[in-house]
């Protein structure tokens, strides 16, 4: 009996393992197209500033070269923060001390002992500022009161 009870429970846990991961999974997976595209774009970036330098033979004044210096820099700046929320996922669950696996919600890592990074909270939800509603990430109008949104 012990046996169904042990194995039962098992099988939950590894439902509930596959839910957090494809959940993460596809947060992952949409973070790892948004660095892509900032890559594209800033390679788009060093092409234009190597044609500028060229076309300066090879010696652009620094007003000529500081706006696509500046705008590399903060791309790569994104894509670091990016990056970093990437790992920030692929670590939800573990130890930051040891990597062991850590059962949800416990507040201590069972095989170090050190103390486990508070749950996350949910991805906060972008809100209509006319009418409060919630409305989806890629929206340009609200769908409840079409108020333009930002
Ligand atoms: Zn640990
Ligand atoms: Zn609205």
């Amino acid at each position: 009996m012990a046996f169904f009870e042990e194995l039962g429970k098992r099988i939950t846990d590894a439902g509930q393992e596959v839910a957090r991961s494809t959940k993460n999974f596809t947060q992952v997976t949409k973070l790892n197209a948004a660095i892509s595209a900032k890559e594209k774009e800033r390679k788009e970036l060093f092409a234009q500033f190597g044609q500028l330098c060229y076309e300066k033979g090879g010696q652009p004044a620094p007003e000529d070269v500081a706006g696509p210096m500046e705008a590399i820099r903060a791309l790569t700046e994104e894509m670091e923060n990016l990056q970093a929320e990437v790992e920030r996922i692929k670590n939800v669950g573990k130890c930051p001390a040891c990597g062991a696996e850590l059962p949800e919600g416990a507040a201590f890592c069972p095989a170090c002992g050190a103390a486990a990074p508070a749950p996350q909270p949910e991805e906060p939800q972008r809100v209509c500022p006319a009418c409060g509603k919630a409305v989806g990430e890629e929206n340009q109008f609200c769908n409840y009161c079409g108020a333009k949104l930002d």
